[in-house]
């Protein structure tokens, strides 16, 4: 078995991943292993969530498992107004790690709500994020409406004149756009994002994997089963003419995906850690990588400050 390796120079971990991660890590430095509370995955990757439980941090699913007063971390994916508003009741310390980017699209669903117009959320029903978006609409929330497909633009009936959509950040960038484009021909005055709110990070990482897809026989991406992100790139490699497969670790590749194939593309999603990344690629070298050859462009990674809570 002998193969080339493409890297793709986009991938990895984005700001708003690094964010919530370093928060996590303060906050444990500031107030103690097992003192610090961490509300949901903090970010959808495995050894992130594994080795902050080594550090001590403390994941929970609902608020009624933190006792009163304890330190309470949102994770980057953001929650609800109704959230908030329990873990003041509880007087919890709050420390909100969700992306800027999420919050952003938060302030505009809030003030949405506040003008009672129809909301649309263009996403994955159930998501950790999709739920924090909705929630922050504060009337009515039958006037609230989260679709994915084409059909269920079909099945909308809002007010297209007092209407307002919004997308998740981590969707496919093209089939995201066909849904809005059947959006606004149906309701050509509904308000939202010029283009959609996917952020920058899902954006390039896809035009990167599309690239890579284009050049590799198998791409392997480095991702969690329930990261959204991991899963669009798999989808867009698919579609681009490889097959691909979403990893956890080296551990998962099999290598029977590896035999008859001379060119084998390696992506990361945005809650991946670069290490699994390294991890990988010496999996591969160990197994028939004869080069490997990094494509694309590099990826200027902004970063977004810290909450108040954990600033040094
Ligand atoms: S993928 Fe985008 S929205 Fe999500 S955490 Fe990263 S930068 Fe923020």
């Amino acid at each position: 078995m002998s193969f080339s390796v493409y890297l793709a120079k986009s991938r990895g971990t984005c700001a708003g991943v690094n964010r919530a991660i370093a928060t996590v890590e303060l906050a444990l430095e500031k107030y103690g292993a097992h003192k610090v509370y961490v509300l949901h995955e903090v970010v959808h990757n495995k050894h992130v969530v594994e080795d902050l439980k080594l550090k001590g941090a403390i994941f929970v699913e609902d608020l009624d498992a933190v006792p009163n007063g304890c330190v309470i971390i949102f994770s980057a994916h953001g929650v609800g107004q109704d959230t908030f508003f329990k873990a003041e009741q509880k007087q919890l310390q709050i420390i909100d790690a969700t992306c800027p980017v999420v919050t952003g699209i938060h302030i505009k669903m809030n003030r949405a709500s506040k003008e009672q117009k129809d909301a649309v959320v263009i996403g994955h029903k159930g998501h950790q994020e999709v739920l924090g978006t909705v929630g922050q609409y504060l009337g009515d929330p039958k006037k609230v409406h989260v679709i994915i497909t084409k059909e269920d633009v079909d099945a909308l009936a809002i007010d297209g004149n007092n209407s307002f959509f919004a997308t998740q950040t981590t969707l496919s960038v093209d089939e995201t756009a066909q849904v809005i484009k059947e959006l606004r021909a149906k309701y050509p005055n509904i308000q939202g994002p010029k283009e959609d709110d996917t952020c920058r990070a899902t954006q390039v990482r896809q035009d990167a994997i599309k690239q890579l897809a284009k050049i590799s026989d198998v791409v392997l991406i480095a991702g969690s089963k329930n990261s959204s992100n991991s899963n669009r790139l798999k989808e867009v490699a698919d579609a681009n003419g490889a097959k691909a497969y979403l990893v956890d670790d080296s551990g998962d590749i099999d290598l029977k995906w590896l035999s008859d194939v001379s060119k084998v593309g390696v992506s990361a999603g945005a809650s991946a850690p670069e290490y699994i990344v390294k991890e990988i690629i010496e999996f591969l070298q160990k197994n028939g990588a004869t080069d490997i050859v990094e494509v694309g462009s590099d990826l200027k990674e902004k970063s977004f400050p810290l909450p108040k809570e954990v600033r040094p």
